[in-house]
């Protein structure tokens, strides 16, 4: 079977690393950059003159957000001409990429967002209905809500069926309703005599409001749907990694971005991500 790959979009650079199954590395990593710092110094210093011969590095005009998508399609079509089909983008949401690849490659690509950003909108779903007339909605429910969703999505990693079942129970379970409760996430199903406490609730009772249980149940509704899209997670945290080492070897306010200081160390860390410390051993040998 061919690798799949997962690109991670950053703005100034763009890592395409492969998924967890095949041991998270790095197989492209593409280095935009939209001004050169010596075609700069030529223009600023010596202007009128040609521009001394160099490696130029400006590959990109337009805006930023131009740029993120346009190394997104260089890189899905290269690698799928050197024979590795990209099979799905995590990232942010922007869709400009997946619509200029649709546009461009006619490639159609699957799109995922990571579990933080799902625990994100679902937040800013619950503001909305506690905003809503008429419906009582509490912060600390509210809190209480999208930290059963991040500790479902955390136990579950890799088990579609019990991340299904678990975020199926999350809304009912929070309204005394056990029907559909395992053992595993439920004190109520695993201790049925005694009087279940909820201990994160207000005054420590289920919540009672039926309008509220069925907003609540349709607002979660597309996360049950969409479960098997966030059984294979912790590559969030893979794309984090990858942009928190970069950010160590290049840092923003440094601004290495006007030469081709940045590639070299947006490479280092690919190796780095890639192979480990070592890397720097075996390349001075
Ligand atoms: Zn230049
Ligand atoms: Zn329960």
């Amino acid at each position: 079977m061919l690798h799949s790959v997962v690109v991670y979009l950053l703005p100034a650079h763009t890592f395409f690393m492969t998924k967890a199954k095949y041991g998270k590395k790095v197989v492209k990593t593409l280095v935009s950059h939209r001004a050169c710092g010596t075609c700069k110094w030529w223009r600023r210093n010596r202007p009128g003159l040609p521009v001394r011969k160099h490696r130029c590095v400006r590959n990109h005009t337009g805006s930023a957000r131009l740029m993120e998508s346009t190394t997104g399609v260089q890189g899905v079509q290269e690698l799928s001409s050197e024979g590795t089909p990209v099979e799905y983008l995590e990232g942010d949401g922007d869709n400009t990429l997946i619509a200029r690849l649709r546009s461009e490659l006619n490639i159609t690509m699957k799109k995922r967002f990571d579990k933080n950003h799902v625990v994100k909108n679902i937040g800013k779903s619950l503001y909305a209905l506690a905003g809503m007339k008429g419906v009582r909605l509490s912060k600390s429910v509210i809190a209480h809500l999208q930290k059963c969703l991040k500790y479902a999505f955390a136990k579950h990693q890799g088990d579609k069926e019990g991340l299904e079942e678990n975020l199926k129970a999350l809304v009912p379970h929070q309204f005394g309703d056990h029907s559909v409760c395992e053992d595993r996430f439920c004190g109520f199903k695993r201790n049925p005599t005694k009087q279940y406490a909820h201990r994160s609730l207000p005054y420590k009772v289920a919540l009672r409001d039926p309008d509220l249980r069925s907003h609540l149940e349709k607002l979660f509704q597309p996360v049950v749907a969409n479960a098997w899209q966030y059984c294979d997670l912790g590559s969030s945290q893979q794309c984090e990694h990858a942009n928190r080492e970069v950010t160590l070897r290049a840092p923003k306010n440094l601004h290495y971005g006007n030469s081709e200081s940045l590639d070299f160390r947006v490479h280092a860390t690919s190796a780095f991500i890639n192979e480990g410390r070592q890397y720097l051993s075996q390349v001075t040998k």
